[in-house]
Parts: C-alpha cells; structure tokens; sequence
C-alpha cells in the first residue's frame, strides 16, 4: 500500500512517514499543491493525506482536481473546524478529515480504517462487475455506468451504491448506512445518510422523486430493489 503525504512542513512529513513506515506503507511525499497533483496522476497511489494549507495550490484545490481524475481515498488535514462540511462535501469530495495538531496514531488509525473499508480482506474474489437493470457499477476502476454515461459520484456515494447493490433488498436503518459508510466515529448524524441518498438518487434514478433503484422502507430506511 502506497500512500502519498502532502504536507509542506518537512518534520512533520518525516515523522508521519516514519511512523506510517513503521506500520508496513510505503510512503511518498509531497511539499506542495503541483507536485502532489502530478504525484498523484502519475503514481499508483492508495491514500492520500493531504494538507490544507499549501504552497503554490492549497489543499482544496489539491482535491478536487484529483477529484477530476481518480477516487483514491483523500483524508484532509485542517487546522480550521469550519470546513468540515466543505472538505467532506461534494464539492471537494474528501473522505475523511483530521483536525490539526493530531496524534499520530488518531492518523495511522483513520488510515487504516479507510482502507479496510476501500479494500476489505478478500474473502473469495468480490464481483468486480455489478449490474442491475441499467447501472453497471465497476468495484476495480470504482466507476459507475447508466446506459453508456460514466455518473460521478463522490466517494461516498459510491461505497454507499456499492454496498446497495451487493445486498439487494437488505434493508439498512440510517445508523447502519452511518457506522458502515461513515465508520463508527463519525461525529455527523443520520440527516448526513438522507443528504447523499437524495444526491445518489438524482444521479442514478430516472425519477428522483419515485426511485425505482435505492428504495425507502418507510420508518426504518433504505433498500436495494430486490426484483
Ligand atoms: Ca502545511
């Protein structure tokens, strides 16, 4: 697993790569905005950490221009609590976010996290090619195709899509959606899960307003079509 470091403050890029080192990731680095757009377009790169405040082209343009070309997981480093609905939202489309100053071990830890969730343990190969009626969702190049068109969805969209599709008709409250989407120690509440199932519907379904695809159990939450 290679993971790419974007941070301009050398010592602490030395300390987060020994450490990441220390666990089994290969690290590179980046100390401002270009190189790491171009570290990321060229190299197989798993995770990103990425700073927000940078040289030459800060953090949020940093992401959402890799936005433009891959979903590898980006987790955004902020000193600043208020962006937190920007970092995470369509707009910029991170997926997770560490508040500075941090602990190391909050950071190997949310590292790890993400990508157990991008790449769970293989137990027997997972489908790479999921389809259903008109969508077709690709797990390796994390794409999703309606009738021939390439939809984007954020990263968030997209594992929640993933796992709809995987388990058709299996019923999830918006808790569920929240601990297996978000992870457990997502501070947002479950208005969050509604927010993007709205934008995932108007991005998949014909109708929005009568999904035929990710369907509500009134009172309890989502589900797949199972038919
Ligand atoms: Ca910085």
């Amino acid at each position: 697993m290679k993971i790419l470091v974007v941070e301009d403050e050398k010592l602490l890029v030395k300390g987060i790569k020994f450490n990441l080192e220390q666990e089994g990731y290969s690290v590179v680095a980046a100390f401002d905005g270009e190189e790491a757009i171009r570290l990321a377009h060229d190299e197989t790169i798993d995770l990103i950490l990425l700073d927000l405040m940078l040289p030459k082209v800060d953090g949020f343009t940093v992401c959402r221009t890799i936005r433009g070309f891959s979903n590898v997981p980006i987790i955004m480093l902020t000193a600043k609590s208020e962006d937190i609905d920007k970092i995470l939202g369509l707009e910029y489309g991170a997926d997770d976010y560490i508040t500075k100053p941090f602990n190391i071990r909050e950071v190997t830890a949310r590292i790890k996290a993400i990508l157990r969730r991008v790449n769970p343990v293989q137990k027997g190969e997972k489908d790479k090619l999921i389809i259903s009626g008109d969508i077709t969702l690709d797990y390796n190049f994390r794409r999703v195709v309606i009738k021939d068109n390439v939809i984007e969805l954020t990263s968030k969209e997209f594992d929640l899509l993933e796992l709809f599709m995987r388990n058709p008709g299996k019923v999830y409250t918006r808790e569920n959606l929240l601990d297996i989407a978000w992870g457990f120690d997502y501070p947002g509440d479950v208005r969050t899960v509604d927010v993007h199932i709205r934008r995932l519907r108007e991005k998949i379904e014909n109708n929005p307003a009568e999904p035929m695809y990710i369907r509500t159990k009134w009172g309890v939450g989502y589900y797949y079509k199972n038919d």
